[in-house]
């Protein structure tokens, strides 16, 4: 570990001492650093105004997404040339090294370039899961057989961001996705709409488009979810009935996931190892029987790993994001967040109306009126209460 920073110190005095232009770059970029160390601290300030607005619960509240355009500072990194580099797609980090897909699909583990990650000063990981990035192939070259390593030396600017937050601080779990498939069950565990509309309400924070999958639909009438479904397709959010084990809906869900990148979520044993399963037969993912005990304590990796479908596009396969409540939003935004609500909102009496208490409030009378779904209703009081109750759900 020492001596790897000696090392780094050398070649950075060699770059101070050495070309003028480098210099430059060098403070161009400790100056872009703390500029940026200053932003961070704002937004975590932030973020920390609005855990302490919500009290101790929304502590657990730690994923939140955004697009990050700050990346794009590297894109002036010094020696970085794009004729020598190719472009790859991060699909795990392990520590310091990342399997990275080359252009012709082939996996080549790369290590991150030492000035990269001395820019990064605030991110733990500079390179997440997900990212597209720029390797220099190195390794195997001499024997003439394609090179198996590399080095990442520039990272491409991020959006669609899955992140964690913890004390101030974000971790990247995973960069550059484009939708979130948010699976129920039918039964077994029984249909949760108002964790869906929770799902919905970060997929919409978030940015990625949402799609709802009920799984296990062989074990109820699906005519019964059809008000339901009604609901949301009304709103334009892709519903699908489906049953992973009986190879139903299943090409729906193919179409929809095609050529894009999906994160799967959904709580424990709706099933979604099973979908996994049932739109890759090779991929043989373990699955669980419904378990009766208490899954709070058990801790699962939160490392993201992007997993190559083969009808083109990835899915990711995240543990800790599927437990990890995807969740950082102020009460006064839920609304927003809510497709239906939302242009009914802004007609309110009081501008500030939570529509909760309120008179002239034209979501209530929306609701009372049958233009508004009730249940959407009682489940937007819910997320604004922010109540115990529904964070139990969750886990
Ligand atoms: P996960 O925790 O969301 O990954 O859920 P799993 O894929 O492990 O599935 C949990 C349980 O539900 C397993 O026993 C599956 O066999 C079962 N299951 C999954 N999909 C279906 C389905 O479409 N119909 C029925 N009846 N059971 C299913
Ligand atoms: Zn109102």
């Amino acid at each position: 570990m020492s001596e790897r920073k000696k090392k780094f110190r050398t070649e950075f005095r060699k770059n101070r001492t050495g070309k003028k232009r480098d210099n430059d770059l060098t403070r161009r970029f400790s100056d872009s650093a703390t500029a940026r160390d200053a932003h961070h601290e704002h937004d975590a300030l932030a973020r920390d105004e609005r855990i302490s607005g919500k009290g101790e619960i929304s502590r657990k509240r730690t994923i939140i997404g955004q697009t990050q355009d700050d990346a794009s500072d590297l894109a002036a990194m010094p020696g970085v040339g794009n004729n020598t580099t190719l472009r790859g797609r991060v699909l795990c980090v392990y520590g310091l090294t990342s399997d990275v897909e080359g252009p012709d699909g082939a996996i080549i583990s790369c290590a991150t370039r030492r000035l990269l990650k001395t820019l990064a000063t605030e991110q733990r990981h500079v390179v997440a899961a997900g990212d597209w990035v720029r390797y220099r192939p190195s390794g195997d070259s001499v024997s003439g057989n394609a090179p198996r390593e590399g080095i990442i030396e520039q990272v491409e600017p991020r959006r669609g961001i899955l992140a964690r937050n913890s004390r101030g601080r974000q971790h990247i779990m995973v960069a550059n996705v484009d939708q979130l498939l948010v699976l129920g069950s039918a039964a077994e565990p029984y249909l949760k709409p108002n964790l869906i509309d929770r799902f919905l309400v970060s997929a919409e924070q978030v940015g990625l488009r949402p799609i709802i999958g009920i799984n296990k639909i062989d074990l109820t009438d699906p005519a019964e979810l059809q008000p339901l479904v009604g609901v949301y397709a009304r709103m334009g959010y892709p519903v699908i009935l489906l049953s992973a084990t009986e190879q139903r809906g299943v090409a729906q869900v193919r179409q929809l996931m095609a050529n894009r990148s999906t994160v799967i979520v959904g709580q424990s044993g709706v099933g979604k190892s099973s979908l996994l399963n049932a739109l890759e037969p090779d991929w043989q993912l373990r699955t669980s029987a419904v378990s009766t005990d208490n899954q709070k304590g058990r801790h699962t990796t939160t490392t993201a790993k992007l997993m190559k479908l083969s009808f083109g596009g990835y899915v990711v396969d995240t543990p800790g994001i599927r437990q990890f409540q995807l969740w950082d939003i102020i009460a006064e935004e839920v609304a927003q967040r809510f497709r239906d609500l939302r242009p009914f909102a802004n007609q309110c009496h009081f501008p500030n109306c939570t529509h909760t208490h309120e008179s002239g409030c034209a979501i209530k009378d929306g609701v009372a009126d049958g233009y508004l779904d009730a249940r959407r209703y009682e489940s937007y009081c819910a997320m604004r209460e922010d109540d115990d109750e529904a964070d139990e759900e969750w886990e």
